[in-house]
């Protein structure tokens, strides 16, 4: 049994509480008192929060910060450069970086990660010895990193409507839905890792498989996740092609509802809105306005019933406080009023574990696996922030850099804000440097192509 007494902590509600043992045994909370003096217990200064969750993940794009904005360029040039990155990686490569990146989260408290996994193959499609050894890499890393992952094996089949993969994207595609089904099931959980599954978009599976990966998801009881209406072209082409939204498409294909989560959903028509109502939407808001997407309907979704989780996708950023925080401020932005979200909305979205398949986590409760995220109150951000709106603080001024202790699952795996296994910046250096020797993408010039998303 493990005793911490945490200075304040958020246990639900809009307050946080003051003086709060908690106990462990395991991986798991066994016990939650407030009001306690710390008596001896391991102390957790500043505010305690639970995991945060990072529900939308490439890894691999994180080798990209920084070194697209020169020259402007569109979504669409930016894909070009992150295709290059892909290019390059195989499972050893892939594994070094997505260690750093996994370290990079843990440093800001994310304790799950949602990994949509695509980069599934060799060059030109072969597939590796082991069909799974991107998959197997990245479950590898998350377990380096001392964090959750939920590995969303992707199914990516077409380049766009009616148009087979070409170039780096035949390293996605399966060939067909079969076969990523086939290869898909092949892959084992873990202690740390669970599997679930994702539809790049509706661009990449073409309509009559849809329910192939349904249906995978289902049987499974796993969640099933898909990129849904990022850009407008997409949806164009969705309409030109289907007469109908992809929301629309999803929906009639079975892959909108329990378990199931849209990310982006940022260009909705009011119907679309409607029918995601029950369906989680992760919204990606750093990388949203990164690539110039446009700003999703949260309010409107969540008021459909859609419940809202978060994820850094990209890898502009990563940081937790930021994505939750702009879920509200993009839309005093758009509507000129304040106050559509309150800071435990906003927290209670960045907490969202269920939403990759971790219903268990994201509460400081009896039950709940022993993940214990402390944001230090000592920086020149948070000096002076008052007890009664610690929330607020923390949401709309707090930075992942104010994370100063993080426990997963029982184990604490950053202490004063260095991780205990991996030198985080080392590691992103070496691991960028190999990828991209002397070389800033940047060059790729290829506007206006329809169809994709991050
Ligand atoms: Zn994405």
């Amino acid at each position: 049994m493990t005793r911490y007494w945490a200075e304040h902590a958020w246990l639900g509600g809009d307050r946080a509480a003051s003086g709060v043992l908690i106990e462990v045994r395991g991986d798991r909370i066994v016990a939650v008192a407030r009001g306690e003096a710390r008596d001896g217990a391991i102390e957790l200064r500043g505010l305690v929060l639970p995991g945060l969750a990072n529900a939308h993940s490439h890894a691999f794009h994180r080798a990209l910060r920084g070194r697209t904005h020169r020259g402007g360029g569109t979504f669409w040039t930016w894909r070009e450069d992150m295709y290059a990155v892909a290019e390059r990686l195989d499972p050893d490569a892939y594994r070094a970086l997505a260690r750093a990146v996994f370290g990079e989260m843990a440093l800001a408290g994310i304790t799950s990660v949602g990994e949509f996994h695509y980069l599934h193959h060799g060059a030109g499609g072969t597939p590796y010895g082991e069909p799974n050894a991107m998959g197997a890499a990245l479950i590898d890393a998350a377990a380096d990193a001392g964090i959750r992952i939920t590995l969303l094996d992707t199914c990516y089949l077409a380049s766009g409507f009616g148009t087979a993969p070409e170039g780096v994207q035949e390293r996605f595609s399966d060939g067909d839905a079969e076969a990523w089904s086939e290869r898909a099931s092949a892959l084992r959980g873990a202690p740390h890792a669970r599997i679930g599954a994702a539809i790049h978009s509706v661009r990449a599976v073409p309509a009559g498989r849809l329910a192939t990966v349904a249906d995978w998801a289902r049987e499974r009881g796993a969640p099933l996740h898909a990129h849904l209406s990022e850009q407008r072209a997409e949806n164009e082409a969705c309409l030109a092609a289907h007469g109908r939204t992809p929301a629309e498409l999803l929906d009639e294909h079975g892959a909108l509802g329990e378990r199931c989560c849209m990310v982006h959903a940022t260009h909705l028509t009011d119907a679309d809105v409607a029918r995601l109502g029950g369906t989680a939407i992760c919204m990606c808001a750093t990388t949203e306005r990164d690539l110039a997407d446009g700003i999703g309907p949260a309010r409107a979704l969540a008021d459909a019933g859609a419940p809202l989780c978060t994820g850094s996708d990209s890898h502009a950023v990563i940081d937790p406080f930021e994505e939750a925080r702009a879920i509200e401020l993009d839309e005093r932005l758009r509507s000129e009023r304040r106050g559509h979200f309150d800071a435990a909305e906003l927290l209670g979205a960045a907490t969202n574990h269920a939403a990759i398949g971790w219903p268990e986590a994201g509460r400081i409760e009896p039950g709940a696996p022993a993940d214990l995220v402390a944001v230090s109150l000592d920086s020149v951000r948070l000096a002076g922030a008052e007890p009664d709106t610690l929330l607020e603080s923390a949401v709309f001024a707090a930075t992942a850099a104010d994370v100063r202790d993080v426990i997963v699952s029982g184990r604490q795996i950053v202490r004063d804000g260095r991780h205990a296994t991996i030198d985080v910046a080392a590691e992103l250096r070496a691991s960028i440097a190999a990828l991209l020797p002397g070389r800033a993408p940047g060059a790729a010039a290829a506007a206006g192509r329809a169809g994709g998303a991050t």
